[in-house]
């Protein structure tokens, strides 16, 4: 399933990196508990992140989910029982597309050559969350607190963002997107992600006020990073507006967007 590495890019606050997908996930360790933030995708490789938890700590756990994409939630049933966070939006996508995802992706890996992966994922039970959190909540690790903000809807209608005060680390889920290059692709807008409110996200989550921002995909980043990937976002969902609006063509768009064409055919689709 592929090995991991840890990066400490705090006190006690812990960034794993996987070579499949480029995946990072994270763990913020306290004096009573510690909290994973998201769980890889699927049975096997949640059981190789737990396992590795493990290795860094004995405390009870507890889980944050950033979102519902497979790559961040599947791997969940290795942890249980425990408190698992997420938004609303989360648990339903959860519920409703979850074992659509799960055949999708597993046809889509078995396709690629790597049957492991595609076994995993068709073994793998979908837990739901059972702590929800619409807007914020606190949790007490013990000496430190972590904060779960949800910004509103971008990369999906659901992120939810994992923030520690003490360490400025932010956990944004893909709500920062780190292909390479630090751009977007044409995978960054799916159905269920939202352009329009996407750079208000960004500034909700700038205003945290994180010295070390973990993308979902890629190295963790700092704040002016993300504040360089607003820039050109708000200035693509504003082609996307005046698309909508009539005001200029598909082919205009195209022609001034900061994007490749397949980003911006992807993000002006008209389900987004
Ligand atoms: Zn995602």
């Amino acid at each position: 399933m592929g090995e991991g590495r840890w990066i400490e890019v705090g006190d006690g606050v812990l960034v794993r990196r996987y070579a499949e997908l480029d995946l990072s996930v994270g763990l913020v360790v306290g004096a009573r508990r510690c909290l994973v933030v998201d769980t890889r995708g699927g049975a096997a490789q949640g059981a190789e992140l737990a396992a590795a938890v493990r290795t860094v700590t004995p405390l009870p756990w507890s889980v944050a989910l950033t979102h519902a994409h497979f790559d961040h939630s599947f791997g969940t049933a290795a942890f249980l029982p425990c408190d698992v966070w997420a938004h609303p939006g989360c648990r339903a996508a959860l519920a409703d597309d979850g074992p659509g995802d799960r055949r999708r992706w597993a046809q889509r890996y078995r396709a690629e050559g790597k049957p492991a992966i595609a076994a995993d994922l068709e073994g793998t039970e979908i837990v739901l969350p059972g702590r929800l959190v619409g807007g914020h909540a606190e949790l007490a690790l013990g000496g430190r607190t972590v904060v779960l903000a949800h910004a509103g809807p971008a990369h999906t209608g659901h992120d939810l963002l994992v923030h520690v005060p003490d360490a400025g680390v932010t956990f944004a889920g893909d709500l920062v997107e780190h292909a390479p290059g630090g751009s977007f692709t044409t995978e960054s807008f799916g159905p269920d992600s939202s352009l329009a409110t996407w750079p208000a996200a960004l500034d909700d989550l700038l205003a945290l006020g994180g010295r070390v921002i973990v993308p979902g995909h890629g190295e963790p980043v700092d704040a002016a990073f993300v504040a360089a990937q607003r820039e050109p976002l708000a200035r693509l969902a504003q082609l996307r507006e005046r698309v909508e609006e009539g005001g200029l063509t598909r082919e205009e768009a195209l022609a001034r967007s900061p994007f490749p064409a397949d980003v911006t055919e992807a993000a002006l689709e008209p389900h987004r």
